[in-house]
């Protein structure tokens, strides 16, 4: 009845963490895995727990070496590969190498590539969350032409606003201004980084919100319109609009706003016929009001708690409906909705190679020794920690990510209090104290924090 394709060979369009995390699927799966590496990353781990690698983007750059569409596609036809997982990050959420990817015959796994392409931009996004009849944080319908405009349409939304990039991502191209006299200067800076960053400059305005927090939904479909939520998570704990504790359920929220979330987000997937996984995020004010901000295309780095606690692999069930599975296959296994349980309460920690007695800067050089967390309820997700690994200055500075999972919040908090501490690592610093005082912080405890919560608390940072 379904025209399944299974596949025999995955390659892993990314490194790190994420790569081995499919690889580990694909393993799981009885599926072929293909490693791509760069120069800078031929020392890293994560390309030897792959069944092939192949060295890419010689002479090029370190993040270019991930983001050449052509050659890793023809990588990937002269290795007979099926499909090609992108992770997050780099061509993860780019519809035209998912497109380009199909017209090699090569299945992406991940959304329609015309989902990708209109979620991608913000201001799109925004306007297929409205179709569907969802709430949108108030702001400018289409980018902003002139300086002139600018200005008008931050006095229309009233200060304070957000600047924003269409392309934005990883909190970049945004910008808080309070006052007209902050604008012009603030616009023109962020006009330039999402140049920069983005290769499209196209900015935007919202209405700035005082401290919402940050609540997403993950969402999950397959090829023949069955889409599903897999409850939300809590990502409010943020340093500079990027998250570095995360946990679900956001049991913090009452129980209405909460079913109109996740309805949201259910309306949205479904008015796109969303096929794979992907992320709908929402802020939340102090009243209780949500408002959509933008949608995820792709796996988010987030999604090992949702795992933990719907009991649903992600990543396989990702290949699952790429193969062409519907949800209620015996492979995927999810019947319905109602047959989503939800089961105990997990926490994300990213300890990163950062400094929080120096601005969190990045620190790099050798791990002169390594040792790892375990034990009941802990999850490491890692790339590239072990006694010996080389830190570089290219990348991402996540080394790994530690997940806890127990029957009670109480219990969630004290597991991933007692993993941080059993994880030693020397030679790099690292944010692991600045985890601890979070973890250990009434606030936290209460699961009250917002997003102002780590700027609001310098404490945090000894
Ligand atoms: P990115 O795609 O770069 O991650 P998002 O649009 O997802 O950017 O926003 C990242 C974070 O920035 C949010 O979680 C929130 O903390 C903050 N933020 C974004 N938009 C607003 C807004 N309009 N008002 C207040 N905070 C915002």
């Amino acid at each position: 009845m379904y025209n399944i394709k299974k596949f025999k060979k995955i390659l892993v369009a990314n490194r790190g963490e994420i790569a081995i995390r499919i690889f580990r699927a694909c393993r799981e799966l009885g599926i072929r895995s293909v490693a791509i590496y760069s120069v800078e990353d031929s020392l890293s781990l994560f390309r030897t727990k792959a069944d092939e690698s192949y060295l890419i983007g010689k002479g090029k750059s370190p993040l270019d070496a991930y983001l050449d569409i052509d050659e890793i596609i023809t990588l990937a036809l002269n290795k007979n590969v099926d499909a090609i997982h992108p992770g997050y990050g780099f061509l993860a959420e780019n519809s035209e190498f998912a497109r380009k990817c199909e017209e090699a015959g090569i299945t992406f796994i991940g959304p329609q590539p015309s989902v990708m392409a209109s979620l991608g931009d913000k201001i799109e996004s925004k306007k297929v969350a409205r179709a569907a009849g969802v709430e949108v944080i108030p702001g400018t319908d289409k980018a902003i032409k002139s300086e002139s405009d600018a200005i008008k349409y931050a006095n229309e939304a009233g200060y304070p606003i957000m600047l924003k990039a269409a392309a934005g991502g990883g909190g970049r191209g945004m910008r808080i201004v309070r006052t007209e006299d902050e604008l012009l200067p603030n616009f023109r800076s962020a006009k330039m980084e999402a140049s920069k960053a983005f290769g499209n400059d196209a900015m935007f305005i919202e209405k700035y919100l005082e401290n919402p927090k940050h609540i997403e939904v993950q969402i999950f479909g397959d090829k023949y319109g069955n889409v599903v939520h897999l409850y939300e998570r809590d990502c409010s704990i943020q340093r500079r609009h990027q998250k570095v504790i995360e946990f679900t359920p956001a049991f913090s929220l009452d129980k209405k706003t909460r079913d109109n979330i996740l309805n949201d987000a259910l309306k949205i997937a479904k008015s796109l016929n969303y096929l794979s996984a992907g992320t709908v995020e929402f802020l939340v004010d102090k009243n209780n009001n949500h408002y959509f901000i933008e949608v995820n295309s792709r796996i988010q780095v987030e999604h090992t708690i949702t795992e933990m606690v719907t009991g649903i692999d992600l990543v396989q069930s990702m290949i699952y409906v790429a193969e062409g599975y519907p949800l209620n296959s015996k492979e995927i296994n999810i019947k319905n909705q109602d047959s989503i349980q939800l089961n105990g309460y997990s926490i994300q920690c990213r300890i990163t190679t950062e400094d929080p007695l120096n601005d969190f800067a990045p620190d790099t050089g050798q791990i002169t020794h390594y040792r790892s967390s375990s034990g009941f309820g802990v999850r490491l997700d890692g790339g590239n920690a072990y006694t010996g690994a080389i830190i570089t200055p290219y990348y991402d500075s996540l080394l790994v990510k530690v997940i806890t999972h127990a029957r009670t919040w109480k219990d969630t908090i004290s597991k991933a209090i007692r993993a941080i501490r059993e994880t030693k690592v020397t030679g790099v610093k690292t944010n692991s104290s600045f985890l601890l005082n979070v973890l250990n912080s009434s606030e936290f405890k209460n699961g009250t924090c917002d997003t102002g919560f780590i700027s609001k608390n310098p404490s945090l940072f000894k």
